[in-house]
């Protein structure tokens, strides 16, 4: 049976670090680092999905312009639009989204609003789960229990 998004929100919640477009690159560093995340939501409203910044996003603008690139703000590096799912997505679809686009987070949306983020750790850790209740089933099967 198809893994949906809904259980890996319900396993990690449904909280999303976000920042607003108008605050600058070092506060997003700092976001990131306070709360261990390698991503986070732009939004002015932490309702609305205005674009997305990444360590990666980062790591350019410091290589290109240096520590300047700290005082820039964060809509000057964020990508948009962001890919996002719902919590009807399946893990298999999200992880295609990941494989295709070349990013490890897609934000949640329901209704318009952010509702959480699947980041590639919870897909890998979704898949694992899985393969081991199929394993289990599997050698119940042919050691004939359960
Ligand atoms: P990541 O692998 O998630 O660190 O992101 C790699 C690049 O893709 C960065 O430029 C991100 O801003 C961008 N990115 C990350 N997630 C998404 C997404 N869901 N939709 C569009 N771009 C994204």
């Amino acid at each position: 049976m198809p893994q949906h998004v809904a259980v890996i929100l319900a396993r990690k919640g449904e909280q999303v670090h976000t920042i607003a477009p108008h605050q600058h690159v070092l506060e997003a560093v700092g976001a990131m680092a306070e709360h261990n995340v390698g991503a986070l939501v732009v939004s002015s409203d932490g309702r609305s999905v205005d674009g997305i910044v990444s360590e990666r996003d980062v790591v350019q603008r410091l290589a290109a312009l240096g520590h300047e690139g700290l005082d820039r703000r964060v809509a000057d590096l964020m990508q948009s639009p962001v890919v996002t799912c719902g919590r009807g997505t399946t893990v298999d679809e999200v992880m295609g989204l990941m494989t295709a686009g070349r990013f490890r987070h897609v934000p949640v949306v329901e209704d318009g609003a952010l509702v959480g983020i699947v980041s590639i750790g919870d897909v890998v850790r979704s898949r694992l789960d899985e393969l081991e209740v199929q394993a289990e089933a599997l050698e119940s099967y042919v050691t004939g229990r359960g």
